[in-house]
């Protein structure tokens, strides 16, 4: 964990862009809340094959006009190069310097792969496109993406990326704290020393979680599934449980060195603000630890 200690620390939350007038509603909301505990920035989700790209910039660009600096995430998968370089001409002439590069997944039988195979042919891409102008984030996962052929393969994906022209890292969620130490000795160990902000995901409901946990290799620990499914329906206990197990899990990452940290808040304020309030982020950012 000793590179991940010269970092200097930063907080942010994402969100994804609501469909509705009501969502975008509730998202002004949400964003009004999460803005007042000053974060670092605030990043956009991209859904697959560009399904979401002009609700994606609409979204990013009205939150960044707020103030708060704002990052897209943008995948490849059945992208072309152009589309890709319009949308970064677009970002980066509207003030953006942020940018989260991931591949994305296709939904099954959708489309071809396009013009970039991997983030790693993305994140090549935007620095011949667009130079050093942004600062690129790309995914890491501390237990394996759930398509790789190995661990090993993985991590030598992962340095492709870091190679490419990434600047830092955010992860795919995991309830495991030593899947993230042991992720980043491994990468020490590959002479990679760029900082991996730990990714948090807020446990709010069950059947959500189990459900997009299974999908994208995020394992839940049979002490907490157990503990889930023993409160049912109720809500208050399985909320109060999940920010228990959630701060604790946030104070031994902050703890052992980790530089920030990433909420992933689908649109929601409480359960990530009650984490940052436990963890005594507010309002001045001291860390107790
Ligand atoms: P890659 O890094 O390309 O890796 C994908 C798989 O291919 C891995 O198994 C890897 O080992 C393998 N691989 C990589 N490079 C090579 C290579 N050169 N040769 C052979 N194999 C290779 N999805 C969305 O659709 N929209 C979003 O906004 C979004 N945001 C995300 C944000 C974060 C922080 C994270 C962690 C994930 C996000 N995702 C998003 C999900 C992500 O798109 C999926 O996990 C996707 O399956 C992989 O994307 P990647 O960028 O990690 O892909």
């Amino acid at each position: 964990m000793q590179s991940q200690k010269q970092f200097k620390r930063r907080f942010s939350f994402e969100f994804f862009p609501p469909k509705t007038p009501q969502g975008k509603e509730k998202l002004q909301q949400v964003r009004d809340q999460l803005a007042e505990r000053g974060p670092d920035f605030f990043s956009v989700t991209y859904g697959a094959g560009g399904s979401t790209r002009e609700r994606t910039i609409d979204t990013v660009l009205t939150l960044h006009q707020q103030g708060i600096s704002t990052a897209p995430h943008l995948s490849c998968i059945g992208a072309t190069k152009e589309s890709v370089a319009e949308l970064l001409d677009l970002y980066r002439d509207n003030g953006i310097n942020r940018i989260v590069a991931l591949r994305g997944d296709l939904p099954s039988g959708m489309g071809a792969p396009g013009d970039l195979r991997y983030a790693n042919d993305l994140v090549a891409f935007i620095r011949e496109h667009s130079g050093d102008h942004f600062n690129i984030e790309v995914a890491a996962y501390p237990e394996f993406h759930p398509q790789a052929r190995s661990a090993e393969e993985d991590l030598i994906n992962f340095k492709r990326k870091v190679d490419a022209g990434a600047s830092s890292a955010i992860t795919q969620y995991f309830y495991n704290a030593d899947s993230y130490f042991y992720f980043i000795d491994r990468l020490e160990a590959l002479g990679i020393t760029l900082p991996v902000v730990p990714g948090i995901m807020p446990i709010t409901n069950y059947t959500n979680l189990m459900r997009f946990s299974d999908m994208c290799g995020a394992e839940i620990p049979r002490w907490i599934r157990k503990q889930l499914e023993a409160y049912g329906d109720d809500v208050e206990s399985i909320r109060q449980f999940g920010i228990e197990v959630v701060t604790r899990l946030c104070e031994r990452l902050l703890g052992a060195g980790a530089p920030g940290l990433h909420f992933y808040t689908l649109n929601q304020a409480d359960a990530s603000l009650q984490v940052w309030e436990n963890l005594g982020l507010s309002p001045s950012r001291k860390i107790a630890f």
